[in-house]
């Protein structure tokens, strides 16, 4: 049975980041349930999620409250046109998360994706500025080896060579702030965009960034003391400063919000991947009053977006009831006590042979393997490593990483841990091409 399934993908499906070689060539894994960290294929065998599927996942799989909120809302309305009709799930998940954004959040526009979410915000800031007086801040500033999705918007913001190369022609062109310096290193980074702002600020529509931790690039770091120097000076600018939260957001780092370690409060904040649990495409882009404002007086004043789904009723209560598990689960304090277990198994890892630096924050841990970045290949040996021994651990090239779920108990964590040190020693012990 599993033979004919991968059969009919290699005959039907075109997949996502996978070239055609690859996709004949590697089988994919059949993933038939899923349920806590753990994910389950068609011959039986169980993999802890090590990636929290693709960083979605924050609550376990299949949790009974998120099944049960997705089957009662399935009752009442599972969709409608969100023009000219609202409904519960959608007014009362924007009013609860205003109620937890970061302070001075005012305004909610859903969305269904973690790319769409940094479109709207890009959008609103660029309509902003051509309608309120100031039709000159046409620009935007946005990080090296930046990942904000896959639309055409998102992917112009975005910095990953592998991502943008083929599509450049039909980029709109930014400030693109310098690379981090020697051991990664954002200062000089944070210093530039804060010197281009005092000279050119009156130009700039706004700055994109993923606040503290730059999830694809490789799990790259930066201190909230450069994001706290950073939302001054766009202050200063008067220029907005916009927040992708969409891996960040939720706990992964320790807090609700990456911008909660630095006290500020950003002028667009985008959320999505575990925004809805990890169940359904659902996005949010939350906005100040004065963003909002700036939208008023007139129809042809009005934001001209929105997708067919957007403001999903199904979303929308699963996003709620995912907020309510978080209250009651009291989700994001359980960081607290594990992210020191996650630091002190990375500085173990950073001891083995071939590993080149290591990283940790919140619930995220990450070791650099070699220097080929997002096209190396030394972690998809500790992949299928990693694979045999019951973990996924989808590589970021040369950088390995975990990002499990922040439910996951400490057993499960720790079984995670010594699998990705285990995979590591296995990897470099049957390729002797180590450096
Ligand atoms: C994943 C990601 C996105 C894109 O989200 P999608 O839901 O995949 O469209 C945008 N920004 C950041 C920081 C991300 O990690």
């Amino acid at each position: 049975m599993d033979s004919s399934l991968i059969h009919l993908d290699r005959q039907y499906i075109w997949r996502p980041y996978t070239s055609t070689d690859n996709h004949q060539s590697v089988d994919p894994l059949i993933i038939q349930r899923a349920e806590g960290v753990w994910l389950t294929d068609a011959a039986g065998k169980r993999y802890i999620d090590g990636n929290g599927s693709w960083w979605t996942n924050t609550l376990g799989h299949a949790h009974p409250r998120l099944k049960q909120a997705l089957q009662r809302q399935s009752e009442a309305l599972m969709h409608c046109a969100f023009a000219g009709i609202t409904h519960a799930p959608a007014v009362h998940l924007a009013r609860e998360l205003i109620h937890i954004a970061p302070p001075g959040m005012a305004r909610v526009f859903f969305s269904d994706n973690g790319s769409t979410a940094v479109e709207v915000a890009t959008k609103i800031a660029f309509q902003y500025w051509q309608q309120n007086g100031q039709p000159q801040r046409r620009h935007f500033i946005a990080l090296t080896d930046a990942f904000h999705g896959d639309t055409l918007g998102s992917t112009s913001l975005g910095g990953i060579p592998a991502f943008r190369k083929v599509f450049g022609p039909l980029l709109f062109d930014l400030i693109r702030a310098p690379e981090p310096g020697d051991n990664g290193d954002y200062a000089e980074v944070i210093d530039a965009i804060i010197k281009e702002l005092s000279s050119h600020g009156s130009r700039i529509a706004g700055i994109v960034i993923e606040p503290l931790l730059q999830g694809a690039a490789g799990m790259r770091m930066w201190p909230p003391t450069l994001l706290t120097a950073l939302s001054h000076a766009a202050k200063q600018a008067e220029t907005f400063l916009i927040a992708d939260e969409v891996f960040t957001g939720y706990g992964r780092t320790g807090s609700m919000w990456a911008c909660d370690h630095a006290d500020i409060t950003p002028d667009i904040l985008c959320t999505a991947k575990a925004f809805s649990g990890g169940v359904l495409p659902m996005a949010a882009t939350i906005t100040t009053q004065r963003v909002f404002d700036g939208f008023s007086g007139g129809s042809d004043r009005a934001f001209m977006h929105g997708h067919t789904y957007y403001g999903n009723p199904l979303g929308a209560a699963v996003a709620r009831e995912v907020l309510a598990v978080y209250r009651d689960e009291r989700v994001v304090e359980q960081v607290n006590a594990k992210a020191p277990i996650i630091r002190a198994a990375f500085e173990r890892i950073a001891q083995l042979p071939g590993v080149k630096s290591v990283r940790s924050l919140g619930m995220v841990g990450a070791a650099d393997l070699g220097n080929a970045g997002y096209q190396g290949q030394i972690g998809w040996q500790v992949y299928q490593q990693a694979l045999q021994m019951g973990a996924y651990l989808r590589p970021l090239g040369d950088t390995v990483y975990i990002a499990p779920p922040l439910v996951i108990s400490q057993t499960e964590l720790a079984q995670l841990l010594e699998i990705l040190h285990a995979a590591i020693v296995a990897a470099y012990k049957n390729n002797p091409w180590s450096s």
